[in-house]
């Protein structure tokens, strides 16, 4: 490759590196001891949403005349993985972030009106995504919630597992079948999307339950039990859901796999930092290559991730489900949990915070996760 193609491909992705910087300042309110105390109680990160939600950066995404600041998927891939170098976790609220893309794409104007500037706010807080279910995970279409219509109204009953922020959410996407499978024309149409009001709902048809989890990722089950949901609230056609769900996964995948190049890259400072500190036989363990080869191993491992993921941002189109969008964030998750694990565990288990972290970061959840 000449010298000016490579310039060209360089100055061709915005790094963001003004919101990077204002990102990492807002971060330095919340040391390791902040997430450590939250991970022992297993509580949620309330003063840490607060601050990215005030600072506007959970609404970036949304377009300007809903009241976000209208930008693309590289400065939301940009601000998580900045969060997550930070060593912060935004796990608790990136859903807020790239959910609302359901509304956007698919909603009809009313319903953009109504939603889109409280969640460009944070006002309204739409970070709860109801799709798994026991007894269909991957196998979406064999979902069994079902969303019957009555009058003005839905009636909904079944049950989701594994619905993040379900408890600190006022809005969730829901997935429900609206035609049986077996009376589908495909096995992926009969499924349909709503917006559940969760704050009117809970008590009134709407269950959550707390599930205990190895990390502090404030996961539920839901159970619905004859909810009624007002019909302006299925977005899009009946029966088309399935497509709507999966048009939103691009962005998801991208954000998701840009926290886990934060994360690695801030294993790999932590490590090389204490290789340079730690002396042992008079000299800083960093100089023994045992220790040096992985550290540079996760590196380049961690770039070459890195890489991918911004081609899949440079690939990013919100609607089109691209092969290649789908396998980036993926295949980076990859790189990156080695780099997590090797670089947390070689060193010393003296070293409490990396050891915090990596603890809290289970293969589920370095895997492009909700
Ligand atoms: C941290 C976390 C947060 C989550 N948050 C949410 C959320 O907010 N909302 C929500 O709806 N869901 C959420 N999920 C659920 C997640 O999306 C599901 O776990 C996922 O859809 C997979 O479903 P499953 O776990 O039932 O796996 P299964 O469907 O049981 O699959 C188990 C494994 O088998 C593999 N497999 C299955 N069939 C095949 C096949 N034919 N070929 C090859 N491999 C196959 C799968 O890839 C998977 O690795 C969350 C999960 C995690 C870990």
């Amino acid at each position: 490759m000449t010298n000016a193609a490579t310039a060209d491909t360089q100055s061709a992705y915005d790094n963001h590196d003004d919101i990077r910087n204002a990102v990492a300042k807002l971060c330095e309110g919340f040391q390791g001891e902040y997430w450590r105390k939250l991970d022992r109680e297993m509580a949620y990160p309330t003063e840490f949403v607060k601050a990215l939600t005030e600072s506007g950066y959970l609404g970036v995404l949304i377009p300007e005349e809903y009241g976000g600041a209208g930008l693309k998927i590289s400065a939301g891939a940009a601000i998580l993985e900045e969060v997550h170098r930070a060593g912060c976790n935004a796990g608790a609220c990136h859903a807020q972030m790239y959910t609302m893309g359901t509304v956007l794409r698919h909603g009809n104007d009313a319903q953009k009106q109504k939603f889109l500037p409280g969640i460009a706010s944070g006002e309204l807080r739409l970070q709860a995504f109801g799709v798994t279910e026991p007894t269909s995970g991957t196998d979406t279409s064999s979902l069994k919630t079902f969303a019957r219509k009555e009058g003005d109204h839905y009636i909904v009953n079944g049950q989701k597992i594994w619905t993040s922020r379900a408890e600190h959410s006022d809005l969730m996407v829901l997935l429900a079948r609206t035609t049986p499978k077996e009376q589908a024309a495909k096995r992926t149409d009969g499924l349909s999307v709503f917006i559940v009001d969760m704050k009117a709902a809970l008590g009134n048809g709407l269950t959550i339950r707390p599930i205990r989890t190895m990390m502090n990722h404030s996961t539920t089950e839901v159970f619905f039990d004859n909810l009624k949901v007002p019909a302006e609230n299925l977005i899009g056609d009946e029966g088309k859901g399935f497509r709507y769900i999966l048009s939103g996964m691009n962005a998801e995948r991208i954000l998701i796999s840009s926290e886990c190049i934060g994360d690695a890259k801030w294993f790999i400072k932590k490590a090389t930092d204490y290789a340079n500190e730690r002396a042992v036989f008079g000299r800083p363990i960093g100089q023994n290559q045992g220790i040096q080869f992985p550290i540079a191993k996760a590196y380049a491992s961690m770039r070459a991730a890195e890489l991918m993921v911004r081609e899949a941002v440079r690939q990013f189109f919100p609607v089109s489900c691209s092969r290649w969008t789908k396998r980036f964030p993926w295949i980076s998750s990859l790189f990156c949990l080695p780099t997590c694990r090797s670089n947390s565990r070689r060193l010393s288990p003296k070293q409490s915070a990396l050891a915090s972290k990596a603890d809290s970061i289970s293969l589920a959840e370095s895997i492009p996760r909700r």
